[in-house]
């Protein structure tokens, strides 16, 4: 077969480690981002930088590439569909459509009769005054939202008097859980009932950030078997292809719940790279290209730490690594507060 070009949209961390998988496999990728300091130009073949709304820079990248794959869910649909017209864009971008908007993505899940948090609908301040039922709860914004931005703990009614929040945006009030565990299945969907998937991942999360994730995850047969199978059904439904994450909580009475849906590779995943013989990106990447599907082999229980801000100083420095370590630097050139910089993997 002749050299692929795969185009990614998004350059942050997941746009580099899909770009790094790609060279393995001898494709050549192009990424698109809005961000000209974006870390995956370091990684990928070629970089284009450009707004998600600019035609001809977009005209430009898609005559270079032979598919089109993104990062992350928040690029606008109107873009991914008009680049669908010319060359393929996978996952479709329906997909992203439905999964961008938490009402919307909510709503999809409870149809196929798999729990989410309660949740509902606000346009305006004065909705939640009604609403005391969903209180403790979580306001989040309907789009836009990663790492916990755009949310706010709303305890009681008289916390809404010290947020600023600008309600025409669209937000979704949430019902805390009284979380026990998060969990996320990761898999990769290549077609009709045709995966690969990868077992729950054990997160924990500080201010709403991912922190640590480990592999094997401490859950009951029961919570391992229905977190694959609403993952997969979800998938299923989707039509879904490529590697999608779907984040669970577990409550203290060991309900699950579906948290989110991530239509991408995702931060639980970065394990994969060493703990399994195919990663969540290569996996990514045959899915989308339609190489042969490998069966997935473990090779290794894992955890992850994620390092956040400055965290990372001290890794890039005169670091010492352990033969079971693996460490990544996104190579993102400044250092913000709550930025994921990098991340360790030990092989346990
Ligand atoms: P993001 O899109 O920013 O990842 P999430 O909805 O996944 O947002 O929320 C981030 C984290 O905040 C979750 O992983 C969890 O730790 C906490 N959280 C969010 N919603 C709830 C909830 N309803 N109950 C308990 N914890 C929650
Ligand atoms: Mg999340």
């Amino acid at each position: 077969m002749s050299q692929i070009n795969l185009g990614i949209i998004g350059g942050g961390q997941l746009g580099s480690m899909l770009s790094t998988a790609a060279k393995k496999m001898n494709i050549n990728t192009t990424v698109y981002c809005n961000d000209a300091e974006a870390p995956a130009q370091n990684f990928c073949d070629e970089f284009i930088f450009g707004e998600y709304d600019n035609n001809k820079k977009i005209l430009e990248f898609v005559n270079k590439v032979d598919l089109v794959t993104y990062e992350f869910e928040n690029i606008p649909y109107e873009t991914l569909s008009e680049i669908n017209k010319l060359k393929p864009v996978l996952p479709k971008p329906s997909v992203n459509r439905l999964i961008q908007h938490r009402l919307a993505e909510k709503d999809f899940i409870n149809k196929l009769n798999i729990r989410t948090t309660r949740y509902v609908n606000i346009e305006k301040k004065s909705d939640i005054e009604t609403l005391e039922d969903f209180l403790p709860g979580i306001l989040k914004t309907t789009t836009m939202g990663y790492d916990g931005k755009g949310q706010y703990l709303i305890k009681k009614i008289e916390d809404l008097n010290s947020i600023d929040v600008d309600f025409s945006k669209g937000y979704v009030l949430e019902k805390l859980v009284k979380l026990k565990k998060e969990i996320s299945v990761v898999l990769t969907r290549f077609g009709i009932n045709s995966y690969e998937i990868y077992e729950p991942i054990e997160n924990m999360h500080q201010d709403q950030i991912l922190k640590h994730s480990k592999i094997p995850a401490e859950i009951s047969e029961k919570i391992l078997d229905q977190s694959k199978n609403w993952a997969t059904s979800i998938a299923e439904e989707l039509k879904y292809i490529g590697t999608l994450c779907v984040e669970f909580f577990i409550d203290r009475n060991e309900n699950l719940y579906v948290n989110e849906i991530a239509p991408r590779v995702h931060n639980s995943g970065h394990l994969t790279i060493n703990a399994y013989n195919i990663s969540q990106f290569e996996n990514h990447i045959r899915a989308v290209c339609s190489l042969e599907k490998i069966p997935l082999k473990k090779l290794s229980n894992a955890k992850m730490i994620n390092l956040i801000g400055d965290q990372i100083k001290p890794y890039r420095q005169n670091l010492c690594l352990n033969d079971n370590e693996f460490f990544f630097d996104y190579l993102k050139k400044e250092i913000k507060e709550k930025r994921k910089m990098g991340h360790i993997t030990t092989l346990i």
